[in-house]
């Protein structure tokens, strides 16, 4: 990033914040060179905790694999896209109001656990099924994207068959 009026690089954060829609931080910032100020908007992901996976390596938290995930959780389900997508915008704000510079990728998966429970009832067992097995959401999202690339994924139900809960028709 370069200064607007001298294009000097050396930049200083002098306050950061949420914006009010909670979709991207505002950034005020000084140039060190010529002193003057300005302020710039950012995307949300870029304030988002650093993801650690259960192996311990850590990855930027990814809202595509995270939504991918959940799409296909609820495929054949009655929830809309844009459910999901605000969905994960509340799911990113409280992880911004946390403000962790880390967070276990099992962390996120009980968060959305949580939120998906009140969404709907199947796409919840399919995704704990899923997992609960892989313990990370990431993987989740690869997983299932295989199943399908295969075709034996058709029916993501069946994959927990040994499930206990997961009872379709009493929701
Ligand atoms: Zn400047």
């Amino acid at each position: 990033m370069r200064c607007p009026f001298c294009e000097h690089t050396e930049l200083r954060v002098i306050d950061s914040r949420a914006v009010q829609d909670g979709n991207s931080i505002r950034r005020r910032r000084e140039c060190e060179r010529c002193g003057r100020r300005f302020t710039t908007f950012e995307r949300i992901e870029e304030n988002l905790p650093m993801v650690v996976k259960k192996d311990g390596r850590r990855e930027p938290f990814n809202r595509e694999k995270l939504l991918n995930g959940l799409r296909l959780a609820c495929r054949k389900r009655p929830v809309s896209t844009s459910q999901l997508e605000s969905f994960v915008d509340s799911l990113e704000r409280s992880l911004i109001a946390a403000g962790q510079r880390e967070i276990s990728s099992r962390s996120i998966g009980e968060k959305v656990m949580a939120g998906l429970r009140h969404i709907d009832q199947v796409a919840y067992i399919r995704f704990g099924s899923v997992y609960h097995a892989v313990e990370d959401v990431e993987a989740f999202g690869r997983l299932v994207t295989l199943l399908n690339h295969d075709g034996t994924g058709s029916d993501l139900q069946s994959s927990s068959d040994d499930q206990p809960k997961s009872d379709e028709g009493s929701s």
